[in-house]
């Protein structure tokens, strides 16, 4: 499989490639742990959930690292309107966080490595770029990053360099319309801090967001590696203050592929805390939505493109999933019958147009349809007669797509116990229907939807479901 990815830094489509054959480092930037994350926040995971899915179903070993930022005027802020210490303060939202992963069956990185766990790394970054002339610190005591000296800020952005406003400081962390200037390293303590605080030889104080990735990308990935992946809004400053501040240290690229998801909207406008149109996983579990109807709905569109939240969306996805489950439910009662000879035959494979779909720069909705169009084939395939090899053969190649979807068989509804009665009247159906008493049939199907199942006839008899309520 021939990847293609755009890259953020070079803004083409172009041939992926690693810095060792077969190897991928990936950085991932993950959550500020002051709240639950929202639907949006899971969209950038879930599109980095499934680069690193198809990244392994073409073949290679990942290595994913994902920070949590557990250290920021936000985390402090909520610690201190709370009453508690700043790590009690986040331990519960970095729990509720991999609990959110397990529902949405996003894969785990191999490290979570937390902000305030590596406070030395930090410094000593902080340390060389003060011994490279490139650090200064300012009179309220914090240190910054001087971007005129380094020739190459701005590259990520394509930035104009002479829109650089070279010794005008900005502290905030997020983007502000007139930040571009130098940025800060080391946030000086102050009262607002509390007690959260570092001594370094600097003077007291906490770390920037943005140097938190540097510091822990490299230390678990090494000053080079190959693929950094965030939300669009990730792209700057944070993403071109974290190459500054690695590159202007070792002298060597930092990242050789840089991607970025759009949005997830709401009425045209991003989903934001700040703009209140959120919803957290936890809203729209409460709400009767399962982890895989969200998952279907935030990894159906193609990742650069942004995509607009609606319940609507959330109702397609079950439908289609019933579809999903459908099939694969008679594929299994098919391929458990015994006593049939196997006679070649079998389901034309998806996988081509699947893989071409993945390796397109990831158009997940191709690779949908892909998945449908093998339902479908499989659907027609046990009308037809399919054998219970052949069925089982479909069934391995679901599973094989679904190493890169995660909704297939992830979180199917339990098997549903039928009570007797219920049993008794479809037992009585299918009698009728043998006897081709078309009349007491449809009498019978109407009393089982009255007692809230629905009954449906295919090839291999009736099945019996419970009505949605
Ligand atoms: P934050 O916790 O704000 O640092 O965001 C965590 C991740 O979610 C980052 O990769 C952001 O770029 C991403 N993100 C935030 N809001 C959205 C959104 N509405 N759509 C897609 N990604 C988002
Ligand atoms: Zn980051």
């Amino acid at each position: 499989m021939d990847l293609r990815f755009y890259n953020s830094m070079t803004r083409r489509v172009e041939p992926f490639e690693t810095l060792r054959p077969g190897k991928v480092g990936m950085y991932t930037c993950g959550p500020t742990v002051y709240n639950f994350a929202h639907i949006g926040n899971f969209r950038a995971y879930l599109f980095e959930d499934f680069l690193r899915r198809t990244l392994e179903f073409a073949g290679y070993a990942v290595r994913q690292v994902m920070n949590l930022t557990d250290v920021d005027d936000k985390t402090i802020r909520g610690s201190q309107a709370a009453g508690k210490p700043l790590k009690a303060y986040t331990k519960p939202y970095i729990e509720a966080f991999f609990e959110d992963l397990r529902t949405l069956n996003v894969e785990p990185a191999a490290v979570y490595p937390a902000a305030t766990d590596h406070i030395p790394e930090m410094q000593r970054l902080i340390q060389a770029l003060f011994d490279k002339g490139i650090a200064y610190k300012s009179e309220d005591g914090s240190v910054y990053f001087s971007v005129d000296k380094f020739p190459a800020y701005g590259r990520l952005a394509h930035l104009d360099r002479t829109a650089l406003r070279s010794g005008v400081r900005i502290a905030a962390d997020e983007y502000d319309k007139e930040g571009v200037g130098d940025f800060a390293l080391w946030k000086g303590w102050d009262e607002q801090d509390g007690d959260v605080a570092w001594d370094a030889p600097w003077g007291r104080g906490r770390p920037g967001w943005h140097l938190e990735c540097s510091a822990m990308s490299m230390k678990y990935l090494g000053p080079s590696f190959d693929l950094h992946t965030g939300g669009i809004d990730n792209l700057f400053p944070h993403h071109e203050n974290e190459i500054a501040q690695a590159e202007a240290v070792t002298g060597k690229p930092f990242v050789r592929t840089w991607m970025h998801c759009a949005h997830l909207r709401v009425n045209g406008e991003k989903m934001s805390k700040s703009l209140g149109n959120f919803f957290t996983l936890r809203d729209l579990q409460a709400k009767g939505w399962a982890g895989r109807e969200i998952r279907y709905v935030l990894l159906g569109a193609q990742y650069r493109q942004p995509l607009n939240f609606t319940f609507e969306a959330l109702a397609a996805a079950r439908a289609a999933l019933t579809r999903v489950d459908d099939c694969v439910d008679a594929l299994t009662a098919r391929a458990a019958q015994t006593g049939v000879a196997d006679d070649g035959a079998r389901v034309a494979s998806a996988l081509p147009a699947f893989e071409a779909a993945l390796a397109d720069d990831l158009n997940a909705p191709e690779a949908f349809a892909a998945l449908f169009a093998f339902v479908r084939a499989a659907n027609a395939a046990l009308n037809a007669g399919l054998t219970p090899a052949g069925a089982a053969a479909a069934l391995d190649e679901l599973r094989r797509m679904d190493r890169v979807l995660g909704f297939v068989f992830f979180g199917r509804a339990p098997k549903v116990e039928i009570p007797p009665d219920i049993q008794a009247l479809a037992d009585a159906r299918a009698t009728a229907r043998a006897a081709k008493d078309w009349a007491a049939s449809d009498r019978l199907r109407d009393e089982l939807a009255a007692k809230g199942w629905q009954v449906r006839d295919g090839k291999d008899g009736q099945t019996l479901k419970p009505l949605a309520k």
